[in-house]
């Protein structure tokens, strides 16, 4: 039954630490639930090696992208980081400049390199033609702010982990991005499963962002790319639409994103 499931988990640290004692059964338990792609957001630069290594390790599942992530933007650092962001985009073919954007929740005394470190890799997705994946926490008029500054049709890409309103969805949408939905979206007080069912589906992609925000019944613990089922099996509610519809849908909606 499963092998009809075609799903794709849209933004996941496979790399990450907390996956160090069994990454590659994970990675098969999550093939194994119908989870065949994985796209991979960069965090900084200390993270590339690792992420080459899985690419290699399943080249037809995992797809990366390239990205200085904003929390990872300090004053003291950046310059170099993006240097190594620049390079790399320019060495080796990625799917997307990720996870970019701003981060307020964290820091706010470096929300002006925030700002220019997003505008300057969003500037690199349109140089190499590729797909933005935004990371927006309590920034969402700065986040806007910049994507506006860079609105055209080169602009594309993914608002990942939306957690939004109404307004804000369709707002990201006219700007040319879809809405990653992800565990948030089974949290009693998630809200975006609201007014998920006025949002075309066509707009939505899915994703875990394991190993955080894992999806109710697992909520608080370790998130893997196997529960991207959960949020599908979800969102078949929230649009009353087979769990192999929504299934193939997102999964071409990730397709035209990334281009694989
Ligand atoms: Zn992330």
């Amino acid at each position: 039954m499963n092998s009809k499931l075609i799903l794709t988990d849209t933004h996941t640290h496979l790399y990450s630490e907390e996956f160090q004692n069994d990454r590659t059964e994970m990675i098969e338990r999550a093939i194994e639930a119908g989870v065949s792609r994985f796209f991979v957001p960069s965090i900084d630069s200390s993270y590339s090696e690792k992420m080459y290594d899985l690419e290699a390790q399943f080249p037809s599942n995992i797809f990366l992208m390239m990205g200085l992530h904003p929390c990872y933007v300090k004053p003291e650092t950046y310059q170099q980081e993006l240097a190594h962001v620049e390079k790399a985009l320019a060495a080796k073919k990625f799917y997307a400049v990720g996870e970019i954007g701003i981060d307020l929740f964290w820091d706010k005394t470096t929300l002006q390199i925030q700002q220019e470190a997003f505008k300057r890799q969003i500037q690199l997705a349109k140089k190499y033609k590729l797909a933005i994946n935004i990371h927006c926490r309590e920034a969402f008029d700065e986040v806007f702010e910049v994507l506006e500054s860079e609105k055209s049709p080169e602009l594309f890409g993914i608002f990942h982990c939306f957690t939004g309103d109404f307004e804000q969805a369709k707002h990201a949408i006219d700007l040319g991005m879809k809405l990653g939905i992800g565990g948030v979206a089974t949290f009693k007080n998630g809200k975006i499963d609201q007014f998920l069912n006025e949002i075309d589906l066509k707009h939505i992609v899915l994703e875990t962002d394991s190993p955080y925000l894992a999806p109710v019944p697992f909520r608080g613990k370790r998130n893997e790319s196997s529960y991207t089922k959960i949020i599908a099996e979800k969102l078949a509610q929230i649009y009353n639409l087979p769990l192999e519809e929504i299934a193939r849908i997102t999964s071409e909606n990730s397709k035209q994103v990334f281009g694989i």
